[in-house]
């Protein structure tokens, strides 16, 4: 699922992605996606997590931060 986040941020790795969404990882609301199929969610808050994906049913949509653990 990386990878589709990796191309929505047009990034070619995790660093990458860390270092231009920094500022974003503070922010209250985050764009989110599912940590199964990695489709964009829209935005979240920060601490939203396991919201159910209408693409592919699994209650995986996390914000940014929760993907990366932050
Ligand atoms: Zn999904």
């Amino acid at each position: 699922m990386w990878d589709a986040i990796f191309n929505f941020y047009n990034v070619l790795d995790l660093d990458e992605l860390l270092e231009q969404e920094a500022e974003q990882l503070h922010d209250y609301v985050q764009d989110a996606f599912c940590s199964e199929c990695g489709a964009y969610y829209g935005e979240l808050e920060s601490d939203d997590r396991d919201i159910r994906c209408e693409y592919c049913g699994e209650h995986a949509v996390c914000s940014l931060s929760e993907l990366l653990n932050f």
